[in-house]
């Protein structure tokens, strides 16, 4: 079997950066697995649809094309809240299963996600769980906004946050889990390098890719 690298954890625990570094490194492609949930939330809110409503997310699960990850539009407070709702409904996760399965079986991969290494890839060689405390991740995540220029309240990122990771963990279809085999990686205390230093170190042992 390709080799196969599953990281799953919360929001803003550095899943993504992580992941991106460690593909990099490691030669393999990377699948932000979030994007495409994200991308079936704006079909639906094209559309003039409710994320929650369960034939209308399937159906535009089902019509999900590669070009709509490039959209510029995946990112924010009403992308997240639609990718969380659709992200609830199972047909639209069976849906996605296959894109997920086929993108990574040609050539191996890592992805990033919430279900990869306990529903997706139970079998990948190496699954990580990326985590933090809620505060370290809140501000995190009110960093990048900042940065981005959206002067938003921490109090309301933190809100966000914890209502989405209630939803994502609570939710009957793959809920956010870390797998029995997964290496726990808690990072409130560590910055990306030694993050990175830690993860990569795993992976290497668990694959034998150098
Ligand atoms: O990772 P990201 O924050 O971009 O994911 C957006 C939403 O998509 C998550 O809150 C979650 O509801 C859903 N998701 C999921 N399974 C994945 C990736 C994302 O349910 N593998």
């Amino acid at each position: 079997m390709k080799t196969i690298i599953a990281i799953d954890g919360p929001a803003a625990a550095g899943k993504g950066t992580l992941a991106r570094r460690i593909a990099g490194v490691l030669g393999l492609p990377y699948l932000d697995t979030g994007l495409l949930y994200r991308a079936v939330g704006r079909r639906v809110l094209d559309a003039g649809g409710d994320p929650a409503n369960a034939e209308t997310a399937e159906a535009a699960a089902r019509a999900l094309r590669p070009q709509d990850l490039d959209r510029g539009d995946l990112r924010g407070p009403q992308a997240d809240a639609a990718a969380s709702a659709v992200a609830a409904v199972a047909g639209v996760r069976d849906a996605l299963l296959a894109f997920q399965r086929d993108f990574a079986t040609r050539n191996g991969a890592v992805l990033d996600g919430r279900d990869i290494g306990t529903v997706i890839f139970p079998e990948a060689q190496a699954k990580l769980f990326v985590t933090a405390r809620l505060a370290e991740r809140t501000h995190r995540r009110w960093l990048e906004l900042q940065a981005k220029g959206e002067d938003v309240d921490i109090a309301a990122v933190e809100d966000d946050m914890r209502r989405r990771d209630e939803k994502d963990s609570a939710r009957d279809a793959a809920p956010l889990r870390a797998a029995e085999d997964a290496f726990i990686l808690d990072t409130s205390t560590l910055d990306a390098d030694a993050t990175f230093r830690v993860a990569i170190g795993f992976v290497r042992a668990r694959t034998g890719l150098s």
